[in-house]
């Protein structure tokens, strides 16, 4: 197909494919399907061989958020049953994290809930990274804690922070339809904070909010403006008890189409999937390696993954090699910028936690009887941080 090629050859040059050639990935048929992770796949394998670098979230504060976005189990009024704690202090986070890295993880993402830290959080935050740092050599710590305030980048920078989350999620033209509480603006806002202070900023979105095929193309190209070093594709998880409950637009073949575009757009950044990776690629998981580089190891913020174990043997059994911490996840040119992006630089806000989503994904070529609501598939976190129960990692 002339289309593959052209975006194979622009992949590996890190050229910015047209907004046509994503918008013709999207509506690709199912016939074409294995072909576009293929081409995806030699882009994926240029700049990223066969390594998938493991992530392991630490939910520092669950719930109790003030904010109103959709798709969050964590906002303002929502009645999820989700567990609700306030801030774990160091040795816990330290404890919990511990089990991610024994699990393989080299990131550590520290997230918590709300609009965004004050001081006196950033301080707790700082002694939290502090004590990870020290009980574990060689960890990448993100944090994600919502929108920043000036200075406060800086402040988790000093305090060891290698990079900082904060997710667009959804394009400009509907973020409004998704948040009342904060801006589009707002979080873009935050990204660019993370790079100046130096961080390595991660920004990604939300797939299946019943968005169109060019609000999706929309939010990618805004995040290869944005230049972040990894970019974290959510699937949402329509909880119940959130706004966005019934929306299950997605398929393993829709997702695996937007793994493919979002790797065309952003060639050479850390693709991670991230929530709803079990939800709805379901069996189809091992196929998304080979597009993505990256993925979350075990439970999500407020809802549970499955079994580390599982993720472990499914990489291996896809010929897949979990990445070491003595490995540099990104290609050189990247590796040794201050901090990088996606194509020349870019950031989100209060992104990898999220679990939800909205939206009718439009389109003939979505497989049928393939988006049945899958509530059997969706358990609200019941172990690890804030519980007596062992994480799983
Ligand atoms: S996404 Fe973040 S800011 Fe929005 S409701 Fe959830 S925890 Fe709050």
């Amino acid at each position: 197909m002339d289309l593959l090629n052209t975006l194979v050859d622009k992949g590996l040059r890190r050229e910015l494919p047209t907004r046509e050639e994503a918008l013709a990935v999207l509506a690709t048929s199912d016939d074409d399907l294995l072909d576009v992770v293929a081409a995806a796949g030699k882009v994926r394998r240029h700049w990223f061989g066969r390594r998938v670098k493991l992530n392991y979230l630490v939910n520092l504060k669950s719930g109790l958020c003030p904010e109103d976005c959709s798709y969050c189990s964590q906002r303002l009024g929502s009645d999820t049953g989700i567990l609700k704690y306030t801030w774990l202090k160091p040795d816990e986070a330290s404890q919990a994290a511990a089990a991610g890295l024994a699990g393989g993880a080299k990131r550590v993402c520290l997230v918590a809930s709300g609009r965004g830290p004050t001081d006196r959080d950033v301080d707790r935050v700082a002694g939290t990274i502090k004590a990870i740092k020290e009980q574990n050599e060689g960890v990448e710590v993100c944090a994600c804690l919502g929108l920043l305030s000036d200075g406060q980048a800086e402040r988790l920078r000093e305090a060891g922070a290698d990079a900082y989350n904060h997710n667009l999620n959804t394009s400009e033209g509907t973020y409004a339809d998704i948040t009342t509480t904060h801006t589009y603006a707002d979080r873009v806002d935050t990204v660019n904070k993370a790079h100046a202070a130096g961080l390595s900023a991660c920004s990604g979105l939300i797939a299946g909010m019943g968005e169109s095929d060019e609000d999706l193309v929309d939010v990618v190209f805004s995040l290869r403006a944005l230049d972040p070093d990894s970019v974290p594709v959510n699937f949402l998880i329509p909880v119940e008890g959130t706004p966005l409950a019934k929306e299950w637009n997605l398929t393993p073949q829709r997702c695996l189409r937007i793994l493919a575009m979002v790797r065309f757009v952003c060639p050479d950044v850390e693709v991670r999937i991230a929530g709803g990776r079990e939800v709805h690629l379901r069996t189809m998981q091992p196929l998304a390696l080979n597009l993505a580089n990256s993925i979350f190891l075990g439970d999500y913020l407020t809802t549970e993954g499955q079994a580390g174990k599982a993720d472990l043997e499914m990489i291996a059994d896809a010929g897949f090699e979990v990445e070491g911490t003595g490995e540099v996840t990104l290609p050189e040119h990247r590796a040794t910028a201050a901090a990088g992006g996606c194509g020349s630089h870019e950031s989100a806000g209060c992104g990898s936690h999220e679990d939800a989503g909205c939206g009718s994904v439009c389109g003939s070529h979505e497989s049928s009887a393939a988006n049945e609501p899958r509530t059997d598939l969706v358990a609200v976190r019941r172990r690890g941080a804030g519980t007596d129960l062992a994480p799983n990692a």
